[in-house]
Formats: C-alpha cells, structure tokens, sequence
C-alpha cells in the first residue's frame, strides 16, 4: 500500500478535504486507506478527531492538478494522425512526451503514465471508480486540443453519432 499513499493520499491533500469541508485542522497527523474510502487523523485546537474521506475526493484532488497544469503544454500532430507530441511551452527544446490516441486507449510515454500503471491497480476500489483508465497532464493537454474535457468524453466521440466517429468514417 506504500505507493499507492504516495500517490494520491497524502497528508496535505487529506488538509485540503477537511479545510473545504470548515474543519480548523492544525495537522493532519494519519492518513489510512481503508477498503473503500480514507481515515484521516488530525488535530484542532479542541484536541484529536478522525473522519472518515472518499476516495473520490482525494482522486479529484489528485486529477485536478494534472488538468491544470496541462494548460502549460503545447500539442502537435505527427504525421501518424493518432500520435501527438507534448511539450512544455515554457521550454520548447526540451524532447517532448509522445501521446498515442486510438478509438480505445490513450497512452503517454512520461514517468507519471507509467507510475499510475504500477500504482493505482493496488487500490482496486480507486481503480474502478477510475474506470481502469489513467490520464496524465499529457493525456489532458491532447484531449484539450480534441475539444475534449476528459477521456470518458474523448471515448464517447468515437461512438456512432460522436465527432471522430464522422471523420473516421468520411
Ligand atoms: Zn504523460
């Protein structure tokens, strides 16, 4: 369960939830995944509580920040129409990340894609509730670019009556 704590839920994410939800949290002291949502332990100036958080809420938290910082990339075509290349528009020499973009499945090459691999099948709750997909600031900066605001709606365009159904079949 180690990675998977790295990954999502994390001490400051857990501050977040209960600071949105009013709570005066002075620290956030324990952050337990349990089967289907999350013990947080923390301290107020009224002494120790606990509280039960969804999954869902940290997965939010966790995706929220790869769609905002895909706003930073910049997205090209290749010549192969299902491959996109990825760049930081801060510095555009860097190599870019490839994005491969089929009718059903969206791949990245970065370290984070290949992380979420590793990781998220640990908490099979969370990995449902993802739908089994994974989405990077990549996968996001792409999917922008189709005019798409997430991968669910991205798979959707692909169905008959769906935009890139159309033009697959023009
Ligand atoms: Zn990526």
């Amino acid at each position: 369960m180690k990675g998977i704590l790295k990954y999502v839920y994390t001490a400051s994410r857990a501050l977040a939830i209960l600071v949105a939800q009013g709570i005066e949290v002075l620290k956030v002291m324990e952050v337990k995944v349990m089967t289907c949502c999350v013990w947080v332990k923390y301290r107020t100036v009224k002494g120790i509580c606990s509280l039960f958080v969804s999954v869902r809420a940290f997965l939010k938290l966790a995706m929220g920040v790869r769609k905002e910082r895909a706003s930073e990339y910049v997205v090209t075509q290749r010549s192969n129409p299902a491959q996109f290349n990825v760049v930081n528009s801060r510095d555009i020499t860097e190599a870019g990340y490839l994005v491969i973009a089929t009718p059903d499945l969206v791949t990245c090459s970065c370290k984070d894609f290949q992380e979420m691999a590793e990781y998220l099948p640990q908490h099979p709750y969370l990995w449902r509730v993802m739908k089994s997909t994974r989405c990077c600031k990549h996968i996001y900066a792409t999917l922008s670019t189709l005019a798409c605001g997430s991968l669910n709606e991205y798979f959707k365009n692909w169905q008959v009556g769906g935009r890139f159904h159309e033009v697959a079949a023009a």
